[in-house]
């Protein structure tokens, strides 16, 4: 069985590529086979794992618009295990173009389905807004993944988030689940990371992963070597975690989540 895993909050900046990149990429290290889809059109997951954003065969963009097969347009990544469907920034014209198209919110769903059965995991990293891009996302997932911040107004946005995940159950995606929140860029030393933890674990109670992201200057620097922490410093903090992450998404996956 397969397992779509939608990376999504509406805000910038909150970790949501970091997380998809290093999830994937952990996932693919421990054996399972993975696809990371980019479908934000400021291809930061694609740059992040040393592709050349000009020189693919095609992206994400021809396979929303011009019904490009997923398969033609893969790309290898430096990870064993793990392709990429890339992208670019003719993704961003594609919100526009998708409004007066037919499935205009299946179409990712429609293309995955040729393929995702080669895959034990497949990553979608969204961009940050709730446009059609992220309903593509969430409505080929079986469940969304939300990053946090461990930040000032971190829960802000999120009733808005958990809104329009209620829309998508109820007119595009029936099934769509809420697969868990991870709490990224925690800081150890400021009482703010310590209340934002105790705030997400009353509003989203066993939904939290127990892995919290520590804020880890490796984590920042490894997509400008073109690598996933795992590979650029393995023995890092932000690696380590990164694999715990992995190894609860496995577990949940394969026994659900304890206490439900
Ligand atoms: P998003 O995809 O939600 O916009 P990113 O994953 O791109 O967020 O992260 C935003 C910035 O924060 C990036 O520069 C990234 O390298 C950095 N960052 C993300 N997670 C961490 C972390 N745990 N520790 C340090 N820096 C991080
Ligand atoms: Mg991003």
């Amino acid at each position: 069985m397969t397992k779509v895993i939608a990376v999504a909050n509406q805000k910038g900046g909150v970790g949501k590529t970091t997380t998809a990149v290093n999830l994937s990429s952990c996932l693919a290290y421990k054996g399972k086979k993975v696809l990371l889809v980019d479908i934000d059109p400021q291809g930061n997951a694609t740059s992040g794992l040393g592709v050349d954003k000009k020189s693919t065969k095609g992206s994400t963009y021809d396979v929303l618009i011009n019904e490009e097969s997923m398969e033609r347009v893969l790309v290898d990544t430096p990870i064993e295990n793990l392709k990429l469907c890339p992208s670019n920034i003719d993704l961003a014209g594609a919100e526009v173009e998708l409004v007066s198209s037919i499935s205009r919110e299946s179409r990712l769903k429609a293309s995955l389905k040729e393929i995702k059965e080669n895959y034990d995991f497949v990553i979608i990293d969204c961009p940050p807004s709730l446009g059609l891009l992220t309903l593509n996302a969430l409505t080929a997932a079986d469940t969304i993944l939300v990053p946090i911040q461990c930040e000032y107004y971190a829960l802000e946005g999120l009733s808005q988030l958990m809104e329009t995940v209620k829309l998508v159950q109820k007119h595009l995606n029936a099934d769509l689940d809420v697969e868990g929140v991870v709490l990224t860029m925690f800081d150890a030393r400021t009482n703010l990371s310590i209340q934002v933890v105790d705030e997400v674990k009353k509003y989203f109670k066993n939904k939290v992963y127990r892995t919290i992201i520590p804020r880890n200057v490796r984590l920042s620097e490894a997509p400008s070597y073109g690598l996933p922490i795992i590979l650029y410093d393995a023995k890092s903090k932000g690696a380590e975690c990164y694999l715990d992450l992995a190894e609860e998404v496995i577990e949940y996956s394969e026994e659900g989540r304890h206490n439900e």
